[in-house]
């Protein structure tokens, strides 16, 4: 069915800091699977989620892909710079009340939240302000609310590219979601839904600690009429702790490794050895991997980044 339709992946760096290894990893699975089809590859500036912005990030994530060799088409889309179109998706949910407006605080919401829940997941909505219709907002001071959807007990069914058939219910993984903050900015599912569509993106690919965005945004795609496109979750790189990669890692920024006189050849071998494409780390080209490329050999689990490893591509992190 889907294997006449041209492939359109996409590389959606947010400039939240600078990109590391696993940043790496996924952008190049991600563009390997386009790429590797003869498919076409978007780039989009997530920069929307304003206090964690840094400056230079943005033109950072694109230095360090270009390094890598990671390359798309046409001009990159910068959320800062689409506001009215999530503006005009905002505007279809409210006229039809899959959408209300929130006063909750945070603090309010935890504190009645019945069940202790995964810190990364945060708790489940309560539901206390469901009861009020979109058009409510008029009486609300302006910035004193966000807007969140509807989800009901839905359970959302979808066949991810990596980790196959998957089933989750929209209320256990968190109840109704903000779409817009009261800072008066779209939150992440909307701006991501508004722009993949925007895109015509047909393949995302990114790490599976998005996975539980993943109902949310297909919820989205339905009540906005849009066409949604296929999930590859990968997992993660982590640090020998098992904990997601971070500074107490040693420094695994891109732009660090550069500095220290590591090739993006030799970064290319490690990721690909990591992927399961090489048998051990050696330099390897863009044009090598695109032949070999295979999600199934990824392995299931978090890749594990330690310093020795890092060391056989000639790495020491200070
Ligand atoms: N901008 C997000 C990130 O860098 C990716 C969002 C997505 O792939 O949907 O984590
Ligand atoms: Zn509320």
């Amino acid at each position: 069915m889907e294997s006449h339709a041209p492939i359109v992946g996409r590389l959606a760096p947010s400039p939240t800091g600078a990109q590391h290894v696993g940043n790496a990893r996924t952008y190049l699975i991600a563009w390997l699977s386009a790429r590797s089809r003869g498919g076409s590859v978007g780039l989009r500036i997530e920069d929307i989620d304003s206090p964690r912005i840094k400056p230079g990030a943005a033109a950072g994530a694109i230095d360090d892909l270009h390094w890598l060799g990671l390359d798309w088409d046409g001009v990159p889309l910068v959320q800062t710079e689409r506001l009215s179109f999530y503006e005009a998706a905002l505007v279809q949910l409210q006229a039809r009340d899959l959408v209300y407006p929130c006063t909750c605080t945070r603090t309010d919401v935890e504190r009645a939240a019945s069940a202790p829940h995964p810190e990364h997941e945060g708790p489940i909505y309560p539901g206390t302000c469901a009861h009020r219709r979109a058009v409510d907002a008029r009486d609300l001071p302006p910035g004193s609310f966000a807007w969140r959807m509807r989800v009901g007990s839905e359970t959302i069914v979808f066949e991810d590219g990596f980790h196959g058939p998957l089933a989750m219910n929209l209320h256990e993984i968190g109840g109704d979601f903000v779409v817009w903050k009261s800072a008066g900015t779209p939150a992440y599912q909307l701006a991501v839904v508004v722009d993949d569509a925007a895109q015509q993106v047909s393949e995302v690919v990114r790490g599976d600690d998005l996975l539980p965005s993943t109902p949310r945004q297909l919820l989205l795609y339905r009540e906005l009429g849009l066409m949604p496109p296929r999930f590859v979750h990968v997992p993660l790189v982590i640090g020998p702790d098992g904990k997601r990669l971070a500074k107490r890692h040693g420094d695994t920024r891109l732009q660090a490794l550069r500095a220290a006189g590591v090739s993006a050849q030799a970064l290319l071998g490690l990721l690909a050895w990591s992927c399961g494409w090489l048998d051990s780390i050696r330099p390897i080209t863009l044009n090598e991997l695109r032949l070999g490329f295979d999600l199934a050999t990824i392995p299931r689990q978090p890749f594990t980044l330690t310093p020795e490893v890092l060391a056989e591509m000639g790495y020491h992190s200070p």
